[in-house]
């Protein structure tokens, strides 16, 4: 069979793309330019020519994906500003919506083969303003974050612009399965938290550093701006190994029963300090310490990442492999 999977480029899509190859799948991906398409041909080279990729530069073109959805069994949609430097809230809400909207009008018109659709959601589309003891799961939705942005504008936090132009997106997606019935195809989304693991996708400077692992080293690798013990003690939210998130988005391909669904993939709630501890357990070396198990008091909102185990299969990684790993992969580029 073979998969579309766009923004190949980024941290998770690489991940998802080499997953997918391995699974055996030809997989056909989207990138912005010529020079992010041979460094994943130069990646997947092992996989011959069942790996190719095509350019779309601009995902909120009418009609960006029709040429590419024509031959292909499934389609992975990551493509999705995550950064947290937006003025104009519209900058991420408008790729985000835009583009998701897009892929599926694209598919609608054009992929007759289509059988299911993956769309890489995220938390920011699930948690609210709730309080402890509560754990959210894939029946929550964020009701908060689109409200903010809409009455504080450029004023509201970089946390909420990017929180709406997530939900915002999942909602349209299921919208648009709402009002489309009878297509030939299903709708299947993946809500991770933060997602860590080494990053193996086209790096050009460490400015360039995506999100996730830029707040991993922000926190824990960073000798001139070291984090306080009460800062690394503090609660951190959720975590997810980027290999899991793949796992999933490859498994919600492969399990009928995943149609329809939303899928937390999340392995547990962090602190930095845990990061620590379990960076410092493996015997990784040059690791600040912190005050070793003071994360455990940190009291935190789970996101439960149990439907993905029980319909998935998937097994998450612990924290050491997956902090160990991006610790390596970040310091083979001599950061
Ligand atoms: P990256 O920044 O590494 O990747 C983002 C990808 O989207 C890149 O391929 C990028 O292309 C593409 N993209 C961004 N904006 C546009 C645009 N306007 N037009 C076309 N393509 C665009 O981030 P991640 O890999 O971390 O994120 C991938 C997905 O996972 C996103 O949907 C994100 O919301 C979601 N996610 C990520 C989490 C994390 O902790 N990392 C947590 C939960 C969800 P280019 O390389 O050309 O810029």
């Amino acid at each position: 069979a073979k998969v579309l999977v766009t923004g190949a480029s980024g941290f998770v899509a690489v991940w998802v793309t080499r997953t997918l190859l391995e699974k055996g799948f030809s997989v056909v991906v989207t990138v912005r330019s010529d020079s992010k398409g041979e460094y994943l041909k130069n990646l997947y080279k092992d996989h011959g020519d069942k790996f190719s990729y095509v350019i779309v530069d601009d995902i909120e073109k009418e009609g960006a994906f029709d040429e590419f959805v024509k031959d292909v069994d499934a389609v992975e949609h990551t493509a999705s500003p995550f950064h947290l430097r937006a003025d104009d809230p519209q900058e991420l809400i408008g790729p985000a919506v835009n583009g998701t909207v897009g892929v599926l009008k694209s598919i609608k018109a054009h992929g007759k083969k289509v059988k299911r659709v993956v769309i890489t959601s995220s938390i920011a589309a699930i948690i609210s303003d709730k309080l402890p003891p509560y754990t959210y799961t894939e029946t929550d939705w964020n009701n908060v974050s689109e409200g903010i942005v809409k009455e504080q504008g450029k004023k509201a936090s970089a946390v909420h612009k990017y929180r709406a132009s997530k939900t915002l997106a999942e909602r349209a997606a299921w919208k648009f399965i709402a009002e489309n019935p009878g297509l030939g195809w299903d709708l299947v989304t993946v809500n991770p938290p933060f997602i860590y693991g080494p990053p193996i996708h086209d790096i050009p400077s460490f400015n360039a550093l995506n999100t996730s692992i830029a707040s991993f080293y922000a926190a824990l690798l960073n000798k001139d701006a070291p984090f306080s013990n009460d800062k690394l003690a503090a609660p951190n939210g959720n975590w997810v190994d980027v290999r899991d998130v793949a796992f999933v988005h490859a498994e919600a391909l492969l399990k009928e029963d995943a149609g329809g669904e939303r899928f937390a993939a999340c392995a547990g709630t962090c602190t930095w300090q845990d990061f620590l501890d379990a960076l410092n357990e493996v015997g990784v070396e040059g690791i600040p310490k912190g005050i070793p198990g003071a994360g455990k008091a940190a009291v935190d909102i789970p996101l439960s990442g149990e439907k993905a185990v029980r319909v998935l299969g998937i097994k998450y990684k612990t924290m050491s492999e997956c902090a160990k790993d991006t610790v390596e992969a970040i310091r083979s580029r001599g950061w």
